[in-house]
């Protein structure tokens, strides 16, 4: 595997919104739909744990608290899922980027591979919403009201202010998150075809300015 051999037309879609959105739910229709593999990193960060390893042994509490893990982490445990997705038609990322300096690590490994634009799909979910549903799927003690809202407010902090950061450098599709599920895979659907038949969605990236910085 080199860092070449990334296709440059490999479709590159992240999934922003609170916990309890369904980025989950979405990023697995997408990636049927597409034909491309989905990425997960809060799944990666929970199977590291129950594997005992030494990522797992740095994050556990953290994870368990609601907190984020440190962007170094992150960075490390995705690169090898995203490269080779890369090469295999793209994929379509669930977790990550949390924060604005995530967005920008991997807008600079996106320009360095020479792959295309990404595009950033965010599911808008109200609050009270987003807590009956996480209720609803508890995984354990710790998902106790107080951490849910803590999660939610981690998001508020760290993660809404991605959106404005892609509405201005890439390319952001808006999304009500509150339907039915199939409702808005649908609505997904169509926007995401119309944006890969615009013409310049895999080459804008090799022509915005700090893409290759
Ligand atoms: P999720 O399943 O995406 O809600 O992630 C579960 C937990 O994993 C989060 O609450 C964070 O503690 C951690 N996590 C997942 N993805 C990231 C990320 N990109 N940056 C930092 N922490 C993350």
């Amino acid at each position: 595997m080199t860092m070449q051999s990334a296709s440059p037309r490999a479709k590159r879609i992240l999934m922003v919104g609170a916990p309890g959105a369904g980025k989950g739910t979405q990023a697995d229709a997408i990636a049927k739909q597409f034909g491309i593999t989905h990425i997960a990193s809060g799944d990666l960060l929970r199977k590291h744990i129950s594997d005992g390893t030494t990522i797992g042994k740095t994050v556990e509490d953290i994870v368990n608290k609601g907190e984020l893990v440190p962007d170094a982490v992150i960075m490390d445990m995705l690169r090898k899922p995203v490269l080779s997705a890369s090469e295999t038609g793209g994929y379509v990322l669930d977790g990550f980027p949390r924060t604005v300096e995530q967005a920008e690590a991997a807008y600079r490994t996106a320009g360095s591979l020479g792959v295309g634009v990404q595009i950033a799909v965010h599911l808008e979910v109200p609050e009270e919403e987003l807590i009956r549903r996480m209720l609803a799927r508890a995984r354990g003690a710790d998902d106790t009201v107080d951490v849910i809202r803590h999660r939610i407010k981690v998001y508020e902090e760290k993660t809404r202010p991605l959106l404005e950061y892609y509405q201005s450098r890439e390319l952001l599709i808006q999304v009500n998150g509150a339907r039915p599920v199939s409702e808005v895979t649908w609505s997904i659907i169509v926007q995401l075809q119309r944006a890969f038949k615009r013409p310049n969605t895999h080459v804008r990236q090799a022509t915005a300015d700090k893409a290759v910085a």
